[in-house]
This record gives C-alpha cells, sequence and structure tokens, in this order.
C-alpha cells in the first residue's frame, strides 16, 4: 500500500441483496464527509460484464455513466447525489475488467511463463485496484461496496484481497456487514438467525465484521441488538439499526442518530475533525419526503413498460430522483406516472396526456414503442404540455416536428429505418465502424462534452451561463443537413459543440410553446440533491404552472 495511512471500510453484504448496501455506502461516505475527511466511494461488481454498458436497464437497473464516460452501475449515481461530487473510473471495477488486465498481461508474457491463477495473480489486480483507488482519487478514506452477498462464488476474490489489506494494516481497515433481520408475519418478530449464519460465513474467509447495519421492517431492539453484539462478536455500539425509512435520503440522518459516524472514526483511530453538519441535507430529506407539498403530475412515456413499475424505477432512476430534487426545491412533490408508448401505437389516445402537468421521454434503445412517443411528442406540442426529452426524446422531438411541421413524411433516425427519405438522426461518423465490427461495449459518444448556450434561448435562461459540460451516451445524432431546414421551420437549436456541428439541446421558441425542450445529452446524471438541474427545475415550474391554470 503506498499511503500507509489510508483508511478502507469495506461494505458487505449478508443474508440477502437488495437491502440497501449502496445507500449504506453513500451514507458512511456523506458522513464522514461531514466529519472533514475527503471520502472516496467505490463499487465492486462482481459480474463478468467489463462495464454496465452491455446490460439491459431492466434486468440491471440504469447504466450510470461517469463524467469520464465509463459506464458503470446505477450505486455509482447515488454516491455521486450523497457525495455531491463526481467520482472517476478508479471508483469503479467488475470482475469482467480485472479478468480482462490479467488475461492481457498474460498475453503479453508479463507474468514471464509462470502459471497464472487466481490466487496471487487475480487477487493482486483487485489489490493494486483497491490501492489506485485509493491513491488517484486524492481520498483519505475509501468505502468500498463489494457487490452480492457473501457465500457467493463470484465475490470472494475481491473479500480475499480486503483481507490481505486488513491482515496488513489492522488498524486501517473495517468491515461493515449488511445485514436483514426478516419478520416472518406468523411469529410478529425480527429474527437474527441469518445474520448469525451470514457472519459465520463471513468468518469462515477469515473476516470479521467490525459493525452490522441490521435492515428491518422496524428498529431494532435492545434485545436484538444484544443478541447479534453477543453472538457475532460485535461491539453493542456498532450494531446499527437500520428500519425502513420513506426516502433513501433520510438514512444518513438515521445512521448519525445512531451515532455511526463517531463510532466509525473512534474503530478507525481517527480525531472527528469537525462535527458533521447535516442541516443542508436534513432540511432537503424533509423537502423531498414532504407528503403535504402540492403535487405536480408528471408522464414519463416509455417503451419498459412490461416489467412492473418496481422494475421501472430503478432502470430510469436518475431521471426519477432529478425530478424529485427540482420538485423538493420548488416546495413541490412530484407523482411520476408511468405510460406505456406502445398503447399509443394500439390505438390508445393521446389525449390521455391531458391530465398531467408534465411529460418526459427519457434516454432509450431500438425500434420499440417509438411511434407511440412520436404520437405523445406530438400531443404535447400542440396542446402545450410541458415536455422534457432526453437524448432519444430530443432526437424524436425533432424527429416529430420535421415530420408535422415540416411535413417531411418519412422523417426517421437511421437507428429504425436506414432506408428513410429523410434521415433527420443519422448515425454519427466515428460510430459506423464500431456498428459495422459489432463493437458495442464502451463505443458510443460517452461522458461529459461541452456545449455553447445561444443567448436569449431557453436554455440559456435556466443554465444562467455559455458553456455547459453534460454527459452523454448515443450513437446517432441530428443530421446536421437538416439543421437550417429545421430551424427554418421554428424549432431552436439552442445548444450545439463548440464547433456547432452537433445539436446538444432542441427548444420551441415561448411565444409558441410554455416549455418544449430536447437534450442530446442526459442531464439526470449531474442533478445533486443539494445542487438540483436548471433544466429539471425549469420544467417541474412549467408543470406547476400549468396545474394552476387547469384549476
Ligand atoms: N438510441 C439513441 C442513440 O443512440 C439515443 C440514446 C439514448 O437515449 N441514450 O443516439
Amino acid at each position: 500500500m503506498k499511503n500507509k495511512e489510508h483508511k478502507y471500510i469495506f461494505v458487505l453484504g449478508g443474508v440477502m441483496s437488495g437491502v440497501g448496501k449502496g445507500v449504506v455506502t453513500s451514507s458512511i461516505g456523506l458522513l464522514l464527509q461531514q466529519k472533514g475527511y475527503p471520502v472516496n466511494l467505490v463499487k465492486v461488481d462482481p459480474y463478468l460484464n467489463v462495464d454496465a454498458g452491455t446490460m439491459n436497464p431492466t434486468e440491471h437497473g440504469e447504466v450510470f455513466v461517469l463524467r469520464s464516460g465509463l459506464e458503470t452501475d446505477q450505486d455509482m449515481g447515488n454516491y455521486e447525489r450523497f457525495l455531491g461530487r463526481d467520482l472517476t473510473n478508479e471508483d469503479y471495477m467488475t470482475s469482467g475488467m480485472v479478468y480482462q488486465s490479467v488475461i492481457a498481461r498474460e498475453r503479453s508474457l508479463e507474468y514471464g511463463g509462470k502459471c497464472v491463477e487466481a490466487i496471487p495473480h487475480v487477487r493482486d489486480e483487485i489489490l493494486s485496484r483497491f490501492v489506485a483507488a485509493a491513491t488517484y482519487n486524492g481520498s483519505f478514506i475509501s468505502v468500498i461496496e463489494i457487490g452480492g452477498t457473501v457465500g457467493d462464488f463470484q465475490n470472494e476474490l475481491f473479500i480475499e484481497a480486503a483481507r490481505v489489506i486488513k491482515m496488513e494494516h489492522p488498524d486501517n481497515v473495517l468491515f461493515v456487514m449488511v445485514s436483514y433481520l426478516p419478520m416472518p408475519g406468523t411469529l410478529g418478530e425480527m429474527k437474527t438467525k441469518p445474520t448469525q449464519t451470514a457472519v459465520r460465513d463471513l468468518n469462515s474467509y477469515g473476516v470479521q465484521p467490525d459493525f452490522i447495519i441490521a435492515r428491518s421492517k422496524e428498529a431494532l431492539d435492545e434485545k436484538r441488538k444484544e443478541k447479534l453484539s453477543v453472538s457475532c462478536s460485535v461491539n453493542k455500539d456498532r450494531v446499527i439499526s437500520a428500519p425502513d425509512i420513506k426516502s433513501i435520503y433520510e438514512a444518513p440522518l438515521n445512521f448519525e442518530r445512531d451515532g455511526l459516524s463517531d463510532q466509525l472514526l473512534e474503530a478507525l483511530k481517527l480525531p472527528e475533525k469537525r462535527h458533521a453538519s447535516l442541516s443542508a441535507w436534513g432540511r432537503f430529506a424533509k423537502a423531498v419526503s414532504n407528503e403535504k407539498a402540492p403535487e405536480v403530475s408528471i408522464a414519463i412515456v416509455g417503451k419498459y413498460f412490461d416489467t412492473g413499475d418496481f422494475v421501472l424505477s430503478d432502470a430510469y432512476l436518475s431521471v426519477i430522483e432529478s425530478i424529485k430534487f427540482s420538485a423538493a426545491k420548488l416546495g413541490k412533490r412530484a407523482k411520476i406516472s408511468w405510460v406505456n408508448s406502445k398503447h399509443f401505437e394500439k390505438g390508445k389516445s393521446t389525449a390521455s396526456l391531458s391530465k398531467f402537468d408534465g411529460v418526459i421521454v427519457p434516454g432509450g434503445f431500438g425500434e420499440a414503442g417509438i411511434e407511440g412517443k412520436i404520437k405523445a411528442i406530438k400531443f404535447v406540442r400542440e396542446h402545450k404540455i410541458p415536455y422534457l426529452g432526453i437524448c432519444y426524446g430530443m432526437q424524436l422531438m425533432v424527429i416529430e416536428y420535421a415530420r408535422h411541421v415540416l411535413g417531411l413524411k418519412d422523417a426517421n433516425t437511421a437507428e429504425i429505418k436506414k432506408t428513410a427519405k429523410h434521415l433527420i438522426v443519422d448515425v454519427m461518423l466515428e460510430q459506423k465502424q464500431h456498428l459495422i465490427e459489432a463493437k458495442y461495449g464502451g463505443t458510443m459518444r460517452l461522458g461529459v462534452y461541452p456545449a455553447y448556450l445561444k443567448k436569449g434561448t431557453m436554455a440559456r435562461k435556466a443554465y444562467k451561463k455559455e458553456i455547459i459540460e453534460e454527459r452523454h451516451r448515443h450513437r446517432y445524432e441530428i443530421n446536421p443537413a437538416y439543421v437550417k431546414k429545421i430551424e427554418d421551420a421554428g424549432l431552436i437549436f439552442s445548444g450545439t459543440s463548440p464547433d456547432g456541428v452537433l445539436m446538444e439541446i432542441a427548444e420551441l421558441k415561448k411565444s409558441d410553446h410554455p416549455f418544449m425542450i430536447g437534450t442530446q445529452f442526459h442531464p439526470e446524471l449531474q442533478a445533486r440533491p443539494l445542487a438540483p438541474h436548471p433544466l429539471f427545475t425549469e420544467f417541474i415550474k412549467a408543470a406547476t404552472v400549468r396545474k394552476g391554470k387547469k384549476h
């Protein structure tokens, strides 16, 4: 380890997945940061995909794109939102990345003729990535979430690497186990046994948890705290109760009430640099789950709707959170409804969209549900319903305009119909080769690019500046050959790449529509609880105005 002082907190899951390791990791990060320590948060995804970009969002949740362009897991989005800052490539790793490096080294004879093995070679690659995350990010404490649960085949080597760091630097490493206490309806009491078993499983790797975060329906009572403490050999003050909460943003406040950050610092033998101030966060957390705030109803029109709302909230996580942040800032509560665009193709009337105060068409890929989305966009344009189109939602907004205002009937995107007469949206030049060679992983236009905003436009007014930087994830672009024609017909490209070639934002004149904006980038990736995104805020404002008029 280069920096002998660096501290590591490993967050592991016991009993079952999906109980909030990511929220625990994010909360620990926020609390320690508030105590004055530079923190970085690291996500380990044990699957073999090299990044999250090739995975279906309805199966694995949204793909969160870092500033650098790396396509990562949705947990990285929560980390950034809790810390209020950008994370880097070193903060994310998958088994795929680890193996890819090891195999590349083997192919170039860097192991000097040795037999390459899981231990030590793969483990050491993981170790060096943990150290890189600690070194390159200028942090003092790394909080590393190891995906999956204890006992999974896939994460064993990561736990083994963590054990080795602990063995070498016993005072600098903590293990936090996030566990779950089920409460079977027939018994009506919380059961500690699965947690005890999970701790024993972890012990079999040579690892003992220093903290147990006990997730459960209700708060842990003293009796169960004691039981867990004694049976799992964890100090009672370090068994932390984590009952279900209304919003994930309450988690750090609850943990702080249990003294978690003081306990962590004590365990790491670190002094408190300053008292953790959570007042701004507390105000936000209260506002975001204020059920009495006036409601604005927002429809998200998309195609992934055969899977159930639960899955959808993961697939569009950052969009939903961005809506919530802006609504909270404006003292409103957003009620989000999912609208299946395929139904508009099967004859359902788009007039049903009138009941909403605002409509979003988020990012997407492929053909399914596209004509339905275009119908929805036509309706909101003609009926002056506030609209925010993100990526695909912007491309389709421009196609709709070309079809129905310019009269270019078969206007389309090359993603769907390469032979269309009017390819309003075409594949970007550098993308053509990737598609021919079927090189899909990590090849889109990804990450942060600057855009210039035109004076006097809604976009410029919202951002209050001329140059912005936003994160991208797309292969197609507005075809430059049509830009002038479209602008002459009344649509404004209010944001462009610095060379003026790529259209980054499209909008309708305020005199034509109260709020109709589409962005080629994903604004939702940079919205933060304490710094909501200006475009979402303006969108919610416009939705509020519409609501006021309806009544
Ligand atoms: N499918 C479109 C493209 O690749 C839009 C991508 C997106 O919405 N993220 O350009």
